[in-house]
């Protein structure tokens, strides 16, 4: 499949930096990243370090995801932050992670929920699933799969799904949960297998549009393997997000393959 598309780089800065801390890492990202026109770089900072980010990013060159938002849009729901809070200051949001879904007990529905709040709040759901080592060594991994997708994108119409990105991050590839490095090999067949879910339920046009990105440990070291996966419009990385060296050298990674695939093209 070419790349007809920009790259997408999301970084998950998860429940670490305080604001102070959020704007140094910021003014070095702006030093170390170049505004690249065929990559998308994402910053999902904690929801404290948000609105004081998004007055410091350089909005040509970074946009900005929340990691989670609660579906209902307003009420007595003390301490959550609704999905329509947060219409106006972000790009994206991050729904379904997995230490969402397994440390505050995020279940099939509630992701659903949080997904159609999104949408319906002009925000771009990132779905992130992904099957546990228990579940991929008793061979689950496609039944698990198909059930986090098509239950998540049940409410969505087929234009909503096009639009939306689906993150594959297989939960033991996570840094969290152990970060064992997965084969590439291994994640072309699950990006394959997420977009022919994608494919029977919306058609071939939407399987082909929507973008699929892969998350678990990625690094400056790994990124360029996983980018290069066919079908594979991005990355996901956590802990190497939060060190402007690595991450700009993803960044760097992806420019890179993209150049020289015009390159290609042009002979
Ligand atoms: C993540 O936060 O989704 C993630 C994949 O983290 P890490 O890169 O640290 O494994």
């Amino acid at each position: 499949m070419k790349k007809t598309r920009k790259t997408l780089i999301v970084g998950n800065w998860k429940m670490n930096l305080n604001v102070s801390q959020a704007s140094l890492l910021v003014s070095r990202l702006h030093k170390h990243i170049e505004g690249h026109r065929d990559i998308e770089v994402v910053l999902a900072p904690s929801m404290l370090d948000l609105q004081p980010v998004s007055l410091q990013i350089d909005r040509r060159r970074f946009r900005l995801a929340a990691q989670n938002a609660y579906h209902k849009d307003e009420g007595a729901y003390t301490g959550e932050v609704s999905f329509n809070m947060l219409r106006d200051l972000v790009h994206y949001v991050i729904i379904g992670h997995s230490e969402r879904r397994i440390y505050f007990h995020e279940d099939l529905g509630e992701i659903r929920d949080k997904v159609s709040a999104a949408v319906r709040n002009d925000i771009t759901p990132i779905l992130c699933i992904g099957e546990t080592q228990v579940e991929r060594r008793a061979g689950e991994t496609k039944q698990v799969l198909h059930d986090q997708l098509t239950t998540a994108i049940s409410n969505l119409t087929t234009e909503e799904v096009s639009q939306m990105v689906i993150a594959y991050e297989p939960v033991w590839a996570i840094s969290t949960f152990g970060g064992e490095i997965a084969k590439p090999v291994d994640i072309q067949r699950e990006i394959d297998f997420i977009r022919s879910q994608i494919e029977g339920l919306h058609g071939k046009q939407t399987s082909k549009e929507v973008r699929v990105i892969y998350g678990g440990s990625v690094d400056d070291h790994s990124a360029r393997a996983y980018l290069e996966i066919d079908g594979c419009d991005g990355v996901l990385p956590g802990s190497a997000s939060l060190n402007y060296h690595k991450f700009a050298l993803i960044v760097k990674a992806a420019h890179r393959i993209n150049e020289e695939e015009d390159g290609k093209k042009e002979k």
